[in-house]
């Protein structure tokens, strides 16, 4: 077993959850979640993606639907205005390009407005449950402290990184084991290196100051 999958065995008992509504249907709606979850909550991305496909319950209904109509649907999300814009754009794209259907190439993903490589790999990974890991910043910061990608690498870099390093049955689950892990432990800018539970395999210089800082405030509250 290399190390990585050590650490998502552990991560796998720890941080598995039951995925959130927009990223468990069908490809069209993982796409529209993915625009809605930019810089967004969960429960607000959750909440604005169900008042959404209550009300247009596909491409063709969306690229029709009036633009006031679908911001007001999604005011839970911020930047819900610029999302909208780029719902309705995304939906007419997809109607006329690709007569309805998303497309499963990553390349034609990334043809449709406001689609960019995270989209793309969400709608791949997510929508049609191909072994691909989209990266996302609590993926790269946590790739980045556990050794599995270089300091400075971007994103393909990063992504084809974690990909050799996953083995292909838990390719699915990669994302989001390191997208919770990061919210809840190795957040960017104050970890909670005292209490993760793959301390041993982060090869990050800062997680012994961070554990002494740590350490510090809980005898001196
Ligand atoms: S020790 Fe700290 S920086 Fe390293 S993986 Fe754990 S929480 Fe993240």
């Amino acid at each position: 077993m290399t190390q990585f999958s050590k650490v998502l065995k552990i991560l796998e008992e720890r941080f598995s959850r039951d995925l959130p509504a927009h990223i468990k249907e069908d490809p069209f709606r993982v796409l529209i979640g993915c625009i809605l979850s930019a810089r967004t909550k969960d429960e607000n991305t959750d909440k604005a993606y169900e008042a959404l496909f209550r009300e247009f319950a596909d491409a063709r209904s969306l690229a029709q639907a009036d633009l006031s109509r679908i911001q007001a649907l999604i005011k839970p999300v911020n930047y819900y205005k610029t999302k909208a814009k780029r719902i309705k754009e995304a939906a007419s794209f997809i109607i006329e390009k690709f007569k309805g259907r998303v497309p499963k190439s990553r390349k034609a993903l990334m043809r449709i407005p406001g689609i960019g490589p995270k989209c793309a790999d969400i709608v791949l990974s997510y929508g049609f449950g191909k072994p691909t890991v989209a990266v996302d910043t609590h993926v790269e910061t946590v790739a980045k402290r556990l050794g599995v990608a270089p300091e400075r690498a971007r994103y393909e870099e990063v992504k084809r990184a974690i990909e050799q390093a996953t083995p292909l049955s838990l390719r699915a689950r990669v994302n989001d084991l390191l997208v919770v892990f990061g919210r809840e432990i190795c957040h960017k800018n104050n970890p909670k290196c005292s209490v993760c539970p793959v301390f041993e395999f982060c090869v990050w210089e800062g997680k012994w100051k961070r554990v002494n800082a740590q350490r510090k405030a809980m005898k001196n509250p």
